[in-house]
């Protein structure tokens, strides 16, 4: 048996396979906090990165009144306000795992 923790985080990893998804959609979709998705995704990224097969996607956050995008922010969260025009109509970063071979199987975390 996986510990909980572990549970949410391969359910994470496996919702984010070849799609996009905020933060907020898959709290929902695994049923915890944002926080903790947000702390699974930084463990998930690490692992992806190690793995040539794989590539954790971000699309950063957008400003919709002006377009500005935060291309520059290493944090995961979403930011509060826009730097250039104060707005606060900020969209949600999406996450999302993309497989970069097109033959390679898919192995279970950990196995
Ligand atoms: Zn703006």
């Amino acid at each position: 048996m996986l510990p909980p923790e572990q549970t949410a985080r391969q359910r994470i990893a496996d919702l984010l396979f070849n799609t996009r998804l905020t933060s907020r959609q898959l709290a929902q979709l695994v049923g915890i906090s944002e926080r903790q998705v947000e702390d699974h995704l930084l463990h998930i990224a690490k692992t992806v990165a190690s793995d040539r097969s794989r590539r954790f996607m971000l699309e950063p956050s957008q400003c919709r009144d002006c377009g500005y995008i935060f291309r520059d922010r290493s944090r995961l969260t979403k930011p509060s306000r826009c730097p250039r025009c104060r707005s606060e109509a900020i969209t949600a970063p999406r996450y999302g795992i993309d497989l970069l071979t097109s033959r390679g199987k898919t192995r279970p975390e950990g196995s």
